[in-house]
């Protein structure tokens, strides 16, 4: 390594491994320098375990490698093509507003691409600016760095710098370009891109590329790699899924650009979490139709998996109607792998440990319950957790007290004792989330007023969902007014 150079003194580890797929599926990409770049917030712990230096990071020249204004060494930005279902309508995208520096090789040898959102225009960017404002920008980077602490699946943000220009949307907001990390950025959509345009060759090749980056453990040389592929993407999001489900989380736009075939969460627009249970609960302002509502969110996921099994099909076999009845092979078992995985997810919330089939109805019963009594979700799963029943409607029915008889005896079943059982739902069950409430009050607070102070706190306390700490308490209260319906918008 060059230590004479700033940008190297960072400790950027780059390999470029997107770039050397067909040109079909990038653009290389000039820089679109903005004025006068400001680093609002550092992710420090994420950049250490990257192999970056912290202090350097926060020098001149690496905050104008955040802001789009100098290339890394070893960087090559490039800006990806892919397609996707929106709302079910079939589009061209691409990063409109994004640019891919590099892939970063850290010490453990893992590789994450570097991405900034927020760079300016690309060829993808049809009619938009390229731009990204900072209130969505840290709304990301809040959200993405809770679902990390909970345990799910999600890229996430090492960076928001400002730009020190204005964008407009529907009023003039102050700009933003956040420094996102992830396993990889392709998604259902990219499939979707070369499965319309390109050749079989090219769609072969990125399959190929997909499978030794994300699931090296398929033998490429059996001759039904692609089917496990398949497979194994199935799996990862029924995984993700659950995740989501489990916590409440609601992502609000599954379109299929914004499913990554690594199983991470991506794209944080108008998502949020659920605080009263009610499975139609939707939050996107776009979403008139409630296509993403937390309830539909497993369908509509497998309804992305089949439009992925469909571009893999002139892989899967040379007769397509052979390949045909594979792919639906494959994803006619995802209803019954994520009900199955679910119980199973439920289970652990409830703190039962060995399987019997009433399970399913004990957690529905439990369910529905929270659903008539407007329950809290986190905090009805909380006050089981750590027997602090005695404040919520809910368990104070005839009807709860009749269910939490045969829950403890249901418990009695197993040979795991009561305190294990406590334990495993203290695993399973967040003492806190990214309420609607404190995420909006961290933003404006920076936003308006530039105080981050704010923001910091919300993300520590944030940092530890599995443990009852005091300084969580305040973050565990609804909102003055939990009915008012909350909403979060696409115009990021
Ligand atoms: P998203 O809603 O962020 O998933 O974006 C959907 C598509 O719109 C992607 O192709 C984005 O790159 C593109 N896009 C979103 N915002 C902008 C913007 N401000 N300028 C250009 N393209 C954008
Ligand atoms: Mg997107």
């Amino acid at each position: 390594m060059n230590q004479g150079n700033e940008k190297n003194r960072a400790g950027w580890n780059f390999d470029n491994s997107y770039s050397k797929l067909p040109e079909f599926f990038f653009t290389i990409q000039e820089l679109n320098p903005v004025s006068s770049p400001k680093l609002v917030i550092l992710n420090k712990p994420l950049a250490t375990s990257l192999g970056l230096d912290v202090q350097a990071l926060e020098s001149e020249e690496s905050v104008d490698v955040f802001a789009g204004n100098q290339v890394p060494d070893g960087g090559l930005p490039l800006a990806q093509a892919y397609a996707g279902h929106q709302f079910g309508h079939f589009n061209m995208l691409g990063d409109g507003r994004a640019l891919l520096l590099g892939e970063q090789i850290t010490p453990k040898n893992k590789r994450y691409d570097i991405q900034l959102k927020g760079s300016g225009r690309t060829p993808y960017s049809r009619g938009g600016d390229g731009r990204a404002a900072l209130g969505p920008m840290l709304r990301e980077y809040i959200i993405s760095e809770a679902m990390h602490a909970l345990g799910i699946p999600t890229t996430r943000s090492l960076a928001v710098v400002t730009t020190g220009e204005q964008i407009q949307r529907d009023t003039r907001l102050p700009g933003a370009i956040m420094t996102r990390i992830a396993a990889s950025h392709i998604r259902v959509g990219t499939f979707q891109y070369v499965s319309r345009w390109g050749s079989v060759s090219e769609l072969k090749e990125l399959a190929d590329y997909t499978i030794q980056r994300h699931y090296p453990e398929i033998d490429k040389n059996n001759p039904n790699q692609y089917f496990l592929f398949l497979q194994e993407v199935i799996k990862r999001q029924v995984s993700l899924i659950i995740k989501w489900q489990m916590v409440g989380f609601i992502h609000g736009v599954m379109n299929t650009d914004n499913m990554t075939i690594s199983g991470e969460t991506i794209d944080y627009g108008p998502c949020a979490f659920m605080d009263t249970y009610d499975p139609a609960t939707v939050f996107s302002s776009i979403d008139l139709r409630s296509r993403y509502a937390y309830g539909n969110q497993p369908k509509m996921a497998g309804w992305n998996l089949a439009r992925f099994a469909e571009t893999l099909l002139p892989l899967l076999h040379e007769d397509q109607e052979k390949a045909l009845e594979i792919a639906q092979n494959a994803i006619s078992e995802y209803p019954m792998l994520y009900v199955d995985n679910w119980v199973a997810g439920m289970r652990k919330k409830l703190g039962i440990f060995n399987e019997e089939d009433q399970d399913k109805s004990l957690i529905d019963e439990l369910l529905e319950m929270m659903e008539k009594h407007k329950s809290d979700y986190t905090n009805t799963f909380r006050a089981l957790s750590y027997g602090k029943q005695e404040d919520m409607n809910l368990f104070t029915t005839p009807e709860f007290k009749q269910w939490e008889k045969l829950w403890q005896e249901r418990l009695s079943r197993q040979s795991e004792s009561m305190e294990a059982s406590l334990q495993l739902m203290k695993d399973n069950n967040p003492t806190v989330i990214p309420r609607n409430h404190r995420v909006e009050e961290a933003l404006k607070a920076a936003v308006e007023n530039g105080d981050y102070s704010v923001m910091e706190k919300l993300l520590k306390v944030l940092s530890n969902p599995y443990m009852e700490t005091n300084e969580q308490e305040s973050y565990c209260t609804l909102p003055p007014d939990p009915d008012r319906p909350y909403q979060t918008y696409c115009g990021t």
